[in-house]
């Protein structure tokens, strides 16, 4: 028995309001560089490297003025463009020979450096090693366009306020070998997208420091519909600036439907950020507010919102009734054939998956797709989500190659309109390879994770607490190919991500926790894999509540720890805490239930306590039979088989 590798869930719906117009391009961002040669570089070659490094920036949304300036007192009597001192948007760069970056003590490997301030100012120098580029160029366009990166990545750290090299592609990646190179010439050597987010952040912040006009007069309608479009396109960090611009605005003008409209937006945001904790109290806000007003639609959305929430947090008996609620209030507006109740039925159909309940949910999201497929495009977005979850239910039920299908249908409506590298079209790759871990393919599983890893490195940052969800699956499949260390680097890469961006007690920790415990009972040493699962425990217990389905599953781990290392007597307890958490929180039909439930019968005749365990052996055949036969494909392979060691 395994702790379940957990799928983390797509986004929430955005509230299907009438589209607000479309806003035009924000305030353009200037940052100017002064620049010193004191390298052997020609004045041309540093033009052209100026133009790619613009190039690159263009890119971002930031527009560089370059101005070449002067060494010497000769020079500067020609030459007075540099005369104004360095600031936040006025930056210095000096290209140094090798003679002088030899002074740096750097290895020849490094292109640059760049003064970034660790006192949370804004840093303003960066130095350039422009004779490297020429050893590495062969002429002299190529050493124009290397150039051109090394000064793009140096300002990089600058305007990145970063000195690390934390991304694995792009051009804050380092080392740069042959591939970067040719990624260069081809001018596809860029900004990862949350590194641009953070560019233009820190541009804006910048010019708010040396006083330059910023867009103070923005309105509602302008901050709602850029939020929309920045979280459209992944980019969440921008979106909820956006967002929580708007709400201020509709706050200041006390404006009760706008004010309900921005806290669901921001809502929608946070929860894609993974803090789903202010998200709730955000839905709930909105909500209240909807329920005073006479705007049912939004109220079936707000609804609907929350309990898709609740249903991705495994609260699923706070989740069923809203849904219904929901569901209820968009069938009365709109009739059964509207997209707006397919995506309430979708919300439902989740919230019966989670509960274990495979037919209902197949049914409930069948009944969804119909709708969808009469009254959208078969492209459409909105399918995507209910295609992945009737994957889900046909993976569950070991119908493996029609969960393929499924979701490679949602994979490639999510690339044609979104693009391979957004974080939904990662979201539904996560999918696939989610099947074929519990098919054991885990090769395929590896070389999938590890393109989701990237795009959403890209996307959302590499301490993003996704990454870590997905790291933690990957350390899953290694763990399942008794590949411990490479499991263990995983698991703990996600761990250290976790903790840093949700805190030492987030949920998330536990996860990686629980598989690290996993690794030291495989590996017999259960002291260990016991204080793992505590911690695990114990943080689960506080950041989600000691009756919850999280918990039941670390109870059933550390029992069938206790089993494993002889402990009959303390595995007890622990077993029946389990199954009465289990059997409140999932049902007492649950497969995992189930499983727990078996195997405290295998304890109960270690006991030597043949008739109760005989009893609760009759229940487990009854329960999995009964099981079989509302999912009758079950019959194929007992999927739960697949998550359980060998005895
Ligand atoms: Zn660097």
């Amino acid at each position: 028995m395994d702790i379940t590798v957990r799928a983390f869930g797509g986004l929430g719906l955005l509230l299907s309001l009438a589209r607000l117009c479309a806003q035009s391009s924000g305030p353009e961002l200037k940052v100017e560089v002064h620049t010193y040669n004191y390298s052997g570089v020609s004045a041309d070659v540093l033009t052209r490297a100026e133009q790619a490094a613009g190039r690159i920036y263009r890119r971002v949304g930031v527009e560089m003025e370059w101005r070449h300036c002067a060494r010497t007192a000769e020079e500067l009597a020609l030459n007075e463009t540099c005369e104004l001192p360095g600031t936040a948007t006025r930056l210095t760069l000096r290209l140094l020979s090798n003679a002088m970056a030899q002074k740096f003590h750097r290895d020849s490997n490094v292109c640059g450096l760049a003064l970034v301030r660790e006192d949370g100012g804004f840093g303003e120098e960066a130095y350039v090693f422009a004779d490297r580029a020429r050893e590495l160029a062969l002429d002299e366009e190529l050493q124009s366009v290397i150039l051109g990166h090394f000064i793009a990545h140096e300002l990089g750290h600058l305007l990145l306020n970063d000195t690390g090299h934390p991304a694995l592609s792009g051009i804050m990646h380092v080392p740069w070998q042959k591939q970067e190179l040719q990624q260069a010439k081809q001018g596809g050597l860029l900004f990862l997208p949350w590194q641009s987010e953070k560019i233009r952040a820190q541009v804006i912040a910048r010019g708010l420091a040396v006083g330059q006009p910023s867009a103070q007069t923005t309105t509602w309608e302008q901050l709602n519909a850029s939020g929309s479009e920045l979280h459209s396109k992944g980019h969440y960090a921008d979106a909820e600036r956006a967002f929580r611009g708007a709400l201020e605005k509709a706050e200041e003008a006390a404006d009760p439907r706008r004010i309900a409209r921005s806290l669901n937006d921001l809502a929608v945001v946070l929860r894609a950020r993974g803090d789903f904790a202010h998200a709730e109290e955000m839905y709930r806000l909105a909500v209240s507010i909807w329920e005073a007003l006479p705007e049912p639609a939004n109220l079936a959305a707000g609804l609907g919102n929350l309990a898709s929430l609740y249903s991705e947090e495994a609260q699923y008996d706070r989740a069923e009734p809203l849904s219904r609620r929901a569901l209820e209030i968009q069938l009365q507006i709109s009739g059964p054939g509207d997209p707006n109740v397919a995506s309430q039925l979708d919300t439902l159909g989740d919230i019966q998956f989670g509960l274990g309940h495979y037919a209902d949910a197949e049914s409930t999201l069948r009944k969804a797709l119909a709708v969808q497929e009469r009254a959208l495009s078969p492209n459409d977005r909105q399918l995507t989500d209910t295609l992945i979850g009737l994957g889900s239910v046909c993976s569950a039920l070991a119908r493996f190659r029609e969960a393929e299908r499924f979701y490679r249908r949602a994979i490639s409506i999510r690339k044609t309109a979104l693009g391979d590298q957004h974080p939904d079209t990662a979201r539904a790759l996560n999918q696939l390879a989610l099947l074929y871990f519990l098919e054991r393919q885990y090769g395929k599983a590896e070389q999938l994770w590890t393109v989701v890893i990237h795009s959403l490195d890209a996307a959302l940052g590499p301490e993003h607490p996704e990454i870590s969800a997905v790291l933690n699956n990957l350390g899953a499949a290694y763990l399942n190919e008794s590949r411990f260390s490479e499991a263990e680097t995983q698991l703990r890469r996600a761990l250290s991500i976790c903790e840093k961006s949700l805190g030492p007690d987030h949920h998330c920790a536990a996860a990686s926790l629980g598989h690290l415990a996993v690794i030291r009972r495989k590996e017999h040493q259960y002291g260990e894999a016991e204080s793992l699962f505590r911690r695990a425990l114990g943080i689960d217990e506080k950041a989600l509540g000691r009756e919850r389905a999280e918990v039941f599953t670390i109870l059933s781990n550390l029992g069938v720890t206790y089993y494993f290392d002889g402990r009959y007597q303390d595995a007890e307890p622990i077993f029946l805490r389990a199954l009465k958490i289990g059997e409140q929180s999932l049902g007492p039909a649950h497969p995992d239930v189930v499983n727990t439930l078996a195997d405290y019968s295998a304890l109960l005749r270690k006991l030597n306590r043949k008739g109760e365990a005989r009893k609760i052996e009759v229940r487990v055949r009854d329960l999995r039979a009964a099981s079989a036969r509302d999912n009758p494909a079950s019959l194929e392979v007992d999927w739960r088989d697949l998550r359980r060691p060998a005895h």
